[in-house]
């Protein structure tokens, strides 16, 4: 094991440990008084369970949070980024309120969780202990997934499937298309972070082009699934806003991706090879790396978790929340890592501090942007039953809602935009 020492550490880590006064690797942290809970991710998950395992503990539990990134871009509404709606800087946030609250914040990467001695093995090799980990990495995806693309593809098939650099060049890319040019986009196969997503893009696209008064491209959606998330109210939308502009074909359609070839912009199916100016291909999905390699994720993929509490079910020390967990019913969004933050934070926090947990509840809506004003939303409230994070009753747009009930739900998503970016980050 690494010895370290105060000064060490804090120069490997990037950060000043007086600023963060991280604790020292020792023993059972129970003995040295605060209980420690360590959190590796500062997405919409991570972010989210640190500040209110700090609050809600009023400092009796000693938070440490490790994330890379200094700003986090939102993937939620980087699609209203690639549309206009939105600036890239309103989707930018820091973590100044997250240390206000009283986390401690660890500008690094975690590399490896060594579950026997209970600590987080940092990129520079200094070990953080814990006496409960909290994981929420989101997704690596799955490059190979679609043959011909790659990590180095992605530069020029962009797949801004994770947010910074890929949505600008998605955006930048969009922005220089001609009139006439064709747009090509390879939606993920299930499971994958944000099922309208996709769709709520190619609106986004035709939005644009419809923007600049372009007439003659068109968007070809090739998809590997039979069926979408909204589906009949998104087609409905892109027939009264763009006609026959945005193209959608369904596996029996094209007959299979056969694969991309970035040098010429071509996509192979089955039926045909298309050929895009910007070509947008989103790979299948997988839990983030640290969690496959801790032994925390299963076939699939993605880790089993306990549906009243996020706990592993590998590990009753870690809890695993958002887009790298199991979630049973649930969609992987924000908002549903959001929720089952703050299920995993008040178990942690009752199980450190012997106070109150309540029962676990859940809830999640996605709003999609179709056109200006013109918004349609899913959603659900969940609990733990057979087995899984249940279902208990939901609510999806219809092809019938008025103008005004479609321009309330874009109200109310800027709402929940800026509601849930306070409840993150403070
Ligand atoms: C185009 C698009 C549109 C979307 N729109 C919506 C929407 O409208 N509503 C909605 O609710 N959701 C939406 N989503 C989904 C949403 O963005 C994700 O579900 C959500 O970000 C998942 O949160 P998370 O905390 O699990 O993971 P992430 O947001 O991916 O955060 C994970 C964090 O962990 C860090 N990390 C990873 N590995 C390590 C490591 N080893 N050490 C340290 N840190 C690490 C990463 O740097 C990252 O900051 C959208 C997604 C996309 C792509």
């Amino acid at each position: 094991m690494t010895k370290m020492t105060r000064r060490n550490f804090g120069v490997l880590a990037g950060v000043s440990l007086t600023t963060i006064g991280l604790p020292i690797l020792a023993g059972p942290a129970f003995a040295q008084g605060k209980p420690r809970v360590v959190v590796i991710g500062g997405g919409p998950g991570g972010a989210t369970a640190a500040r209110y395992i700090a609050k809600d503990s009023n400092g009796a539990v000693d938070v440490t949070l490790i994330e890379p990134l200094k700003e986090f871009t939102t993937c939620f509404f980087s699609n209203l980024y690639v549309g206009g709606f939105r600036s890239f800087k309103s989707i930018t946030h820091n973590y100044d309120k997250v240390a206000k609250a009283g986390v401690k914040l660890v500008h690094s990467f975690a590399a490896a969780i060594d579950r026997d001695k209970k600590q987080v093995v940092l990129a520079g090799g200094e070990r953080v202990p814990y006496d409960r980990l909290l994981v929420a990495p989101g997704i690596d995806l799955k490059y190979d997934s679609v043959p011909g693309y790659s990590e180095a593809a992605a530069e020029i098939m962009p797949h801004a499937w994770k947010p910074g650099a890929q949505t600008k060049l998605l955006a930048s890319k969009l922005n220089a298309l001609k009139d006439g040019d064709m747009i090509v986009m390879v939606p993920p196969p299930n499971p994958y972070r944000c099922p309208p997503g996709p769709y709520e893009r190619a609106s986004m696209f035709a939005h644009v082009l419809k923007k600049k008064g372009y007439t003659k491209s068109r968007i070809v959606i090739l998809d590997p699934k039979p069926n979408f998330s909204k589906q009949g109210v998104f087609m409905d939308g892109w027939e009264r806003h763009y006609p026959g502009v945005i193209e959608w074909q369904d596996p029996k359609i094209h007959s299979g991706i056969k694969g991309v070839n970035v040098q010429t912009g071509e996509v192979e199916t089955g039926f045909g090879t298309y050929k895009g100016a910007l070509v947008n291909v989103i790979p299948a999905q997988m839990a983030g790396k640290i969690v496959r390699d801790a032994g925390l994720a299963n076939q699939s993929g993605f880790c089993p978790i306990d549906p009243a509490s996020m706990k592993s079910t590998v590990d009753p020390n870690i809890f695993i929340v958002g887009d790298a967990s199991i979630a049973g019913d649930m969609p992987k969004s924000a908002f549903s890592a959001n929720s089952q933050a703050k299920v995993a934070a008040m178990t942690v926090r009752a199980e450190l501090t012997k106070s109150r947990a309540f029962p676990a509840r859940y809830a999640n809506t996605c709003w999609s942007l179709i056109a200006p004003d013109d918004d349609i939303k899913v959603g659900a409230s969940y609990a733990p039953g057979d087995g899984k994070i249940k279902s208990s009753g939901g609510f999806v747009s219809q092809r019938t809602d008025t103008a005004d009930i479609r321009k309330q739900n874009y109200k109310e998503s800027v709402d929940w935009y800026n509601g849930i970016v306070a409840d993150i980050f403070g």
